[in-house]
């Protein structure tokens, strides 16, 4: 099949190019991100391959669709940027990547726990200006703490099972239960008792209507003073300005966060030489209990070959009228 790849960048190329064995399918990058914009690009495509910050709303959809387009493959596992009842009024199939090693995303959760628990991006820093001073690196043990899992599904399962080894009490709120995890030790909560009682609260659910803006002033105001604030799923399960308010008052002691509600601008883009035109990211940078990195969390070699394995194989079974199971 012929297809239009958007938001390309060298390790899609490579990752897909190896895994398009023979070069069975007509694989043209495109760096630009598919938005309505630049959907006339697809012309002449029956399918399209995008990211996570590509725009696939009714518009573009219907744009592409005029062009011929047949198929969505999405090199990611949430799809809520494809509008998907545009998608099926138009005709067009939609797949995914529905687990390409939930292990990246939730160790990358855990890096952005245990560096700002131990500080060990100001560590590094000092070391390399030769100041071996301890002074205000005081850190906290997870050992102990309670832990306050959103969403239990494939990540949020690992990420459960990280902290149990780590000797936490892991309490959980999912719109289902997941009885092996409850046999391992996990208790689920409310989701206004998880707010409560969480040391670190690490979200780990999709992004739909039910969860945008699940961590909101109300819901902050639930928590312990201090709490640690994770976010490795989506950035619109935040508030960023209620989270903003709540650093300054104290209430929130850290955020990590590797996704950001406005990161279409600028996650996955060298702005270094830019002037800044976010000013809400600024603030967050500015603070120094708050660690912020682009997205990074799927970016691992075993995640990037899974991707590029699936994404080629949903590509090929519906070229031959299979069911991939994977289609959303
Ligand atoms: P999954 O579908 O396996 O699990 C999601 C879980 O959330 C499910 O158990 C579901 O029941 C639960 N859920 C749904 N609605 C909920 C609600 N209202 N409240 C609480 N829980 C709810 O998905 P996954 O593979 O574990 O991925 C989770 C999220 O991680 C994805 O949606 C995606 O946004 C994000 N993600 C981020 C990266 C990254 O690089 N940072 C990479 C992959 C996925």
């Amino acid at each position: 099949m012929r297809i239009a790849v958007f938001s390309t960048k060298s390790y899609d190329r490579e990752y897909l190019d190896r895994f398009n064995g023979d070069a069975k399918h007509k694989l043209v990058y495109f760096e630009a991100p598919l938005n309505l914009d630049t959907a006339n690009l697809a012309q002449g495509f029956e399918g399209v391959c995008v990211f996570v910050n590509d725009k696939l709303d009714k518009a573009t959809v219907e744009a592409i669709a005029t062009n011929g387009v047949r198929l969505i493959v999405l090199r990611c596992a949430g799809f809520n940027n494809v509008d998907l009842d545009a998608a099926k009024q138009f005709n067009i199939a939609v797949h995914r990547v529905p687990a390409y090693s939930p292990h990246a995303v939730a160790e990358h959760a855990v890096a952005l726990i245990l560096t700002l628990a131990r500080k060990t991006h100001k560590a590094y820093n000092r070391v390399r200006e030769n100041n071996f001073s301890l002074e205000r690196l005081t850190g906290f043990n997870i050992y102990g703490k309670t832990v306050g899992v959103v969403g239990t599904g494939k990540i949020g399962e690992v990420f459960c099972r990280v902290m149990l080894g780590f000797g936490a009490r892991v309490i959980a709120y999912d719109v289902m239960e997941n009885a092996e995890l409850i046999k391992e030790g996990v208790e689920y909560k409310t989701p206004e008792e998880l707010m409560e009682q969480s040391d670190i609260i690490s979200l780990h659910c999709p992004l739909n209507k039910d969860t945008k803006y699940m961590i909101n002033k109300d819901t902050i105001s639930r928590m312990k003073k201090g709490v640690m604030l994770i976010n490795t799923s989506r950035g619109g399960l935040i508030n960023t300005r209620d989270v903003l308010v709540a650093l300054k008052q104290e209430k929130i002691g850290n955020l990590g966060i590797d996704v950001y509600e406005q990161e279409e601008k600028l996650f996955f883009h060298d702005l270094s030489e830019s002037i800044p035109e976010d000013e809400l990211i600024g603030r967050l940078i500015s603070f120094p209990n708050v660690l912020i990195t682009a997205h990074q969390g799927f970016f691992t070699h075993e995640a990037l070959e899974q991707i590029a394995f699936t994404t080629i194989t949903n590509i090929s079974a519906y070229e031959d009228g299979k069911i991939s199971g994977n289609e959303v």
